[in-house]
């Protein structure tokens, strides 16, 4: 073999060895200060640290609460990758998205029809959340509005029919965006519900007076909005000003005065 050619390969070597005795000493001591940060936090969970460790490296301008948060959540990875059957510890505060599942044999044991008076046609919802709904539909009407429910509990065969219609008419890619795949929509914990105020279409909500009163009046009734406008890198979803998500009046009141997401929340004081 040509000797200069030798040498060549040699101080090159030299080079990359020295380069890496430089950079990996610097890079082992900031991942030992940000997992000092880290682990400052209650809901820093030991073993997704290397997992906050490249989010970190990928996502520089997030706080390190931001990094657990979205790491928790399985932000980290692609929307329906990672995923898993939810976990059910309290049937009111159960979290489904594009990372957590429902069985395809999973109803609600308490579904109850809405009284017509709210709804536009035949809907349930668990029963707490049929009767919060009944409540806060009955307030709004003294105030002259009309909120009424057009969509509730869908058992996982409708919202199977429903995402393959959306996914024939615009793809997967598109469909994802604002419907969910099946197992994966909220709509079948019976906990949520689509709103309108039968003049507007429902996907107008947000331009109604009604909408108004539901964003500061939702919360009192246990109700959250849950696809906000500025939240859809977390939520995964598009703005849904019309879908509302039933978690209780003290879970819904902290959400919506620190304005979080459902997701957040879950992740900072419910996944214990
Ligand atoms: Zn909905």
């Amino acid at each position: 073999m040509n000797k200069k050619l030798l040498l060549v390969y040699l101080i090159i070597l030299i080079i990359l060895i020295i380069i890496a005795q430089l950079i990996i000493p610097k890079q082992n001591k900031e991942n030992n200060l940000v997992t000092e940060q880290l682990k400052k936090f209650s809901y820093y969970k030991k073993e997704n640290l290397s997992r906050y460790l490249s989010y970190k490296q990928l996502n520089n301008n997030l706080s390190i609460n931001e990094i657990i948060t979205n790491v928790n959540i399985g932000l980290d990875n692609p929307y329906y990758t990672n995923i898993k059957e939810t976990t059910i510890k309290d049937p009111i505060l159960i979290l489904v998205n594009k990372y957590n599942y429902l069985k395809d044999n999973y109803i609600p044991s308490n579904l109850e029809t809405i009284n017509e008076k709210y709804s536009t046609s035949q809907l349930k919802l668990v029963l707490e959340a049929k009767l919060a709904f009944e409540q806060l539909s009955e307030e709004a009407s003294k105030h002259n509005l009309n909120i009424k429910a057009m969509s509730a509990y869908r058992s996982y065969t409708y919202q199977e029919t429903l995402y393959n219609r959306y996914v024939q008419k615009d793809g997967s890619i598109k469909a994802d965006t604002y419907s969910a795949r099946p197992g994966h929509s909220e709509h079948q914990t019976g906990l949520a519900v689509d709103v309108h105020n039968t003049v507007l279409p429902y996907t107008s909500f947000d331009k109604t007076n009604e909408f108004t009163w539901m964003k500061e009046n939702a919360h009192k009734y246990g109700f959250i909005l849950r696809y906000p406008k500025d939240k859809t890198n977390i939520t995964g979803y598009d703005y849904e000003p019309w879908h509302y998500r039933y978690i209780g009046i003290e879970h819904a009141t902290y959400i919506y005065e620190n304005n979080i997401t459902f997701d957040e929340y879950y992740i900072k004081y419910l996944d214990k």
